[in-house]
């Protein structure tokens, strides 16, 4: 069983923030700020795409909900929502989550360095990503 589903059953235990019959919501053991949160299905779904458009968005409105109280009750301006959607873009634990980052000012944080496109290289991305 996956890490996120032991503490689902709560055999893991963690500091739970939201509960309901099919979202979880508590505290990254290791935040990248204090108050950072991890949002994720109680069913075990890995990514993006292995979860349905109905359950999907409920967890997104559990994250704006969670995103509410980090602005408010911890008093910080902003934050940062992020799925690692698949191990090439860093995701260790193959249940689908996002993580809720909250930011403080000149916390230097810096997470997606840039790079120009090539002459004609966006044209044929966009081709490719209107195609259905
Ligand atoms: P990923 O890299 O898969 O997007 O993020 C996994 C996150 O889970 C990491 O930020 C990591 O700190 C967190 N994490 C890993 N194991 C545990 C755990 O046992 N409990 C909690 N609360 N968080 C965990
Ligand atoms: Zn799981």
């Amino acid at each position: 069983m996956c890490i996120f589903c032991s503490i689902v059953k709560g055999e893991i235990p963690s500091y739970k923030i939201y509960e309901d019959d099919k979202v979880l919501a508590f505290l990254d053991i290791k935040p990248v700020n204090p108050g950072h949160c991890l949002v994720i299905p109680k069913k075990h779904l890995e990514n993006i795409e292995e979860i349905d458009e109905e359950y999907l968005s409920h967890l997104v409105k559990i994250v704006k909900k969670i995103g509410n109280k980090i602005k408010n009750n911890l008093n910080v301006l902003g934050y940062n929502v992020q799925v690692n959607n698949d191990p090439i873009a860093g995701q260790e634990i193959a249940h689908l989550h996002f993580h809720i980052i909250p930011r403080q000012k000149n916390d230097n944080l810096k997470l997606f360095p840039q790079k120009n496109y090539n002459s004609g290289e966006a044209e044929e991305i966009v081709k490719k990503l209107i195609k259905e």
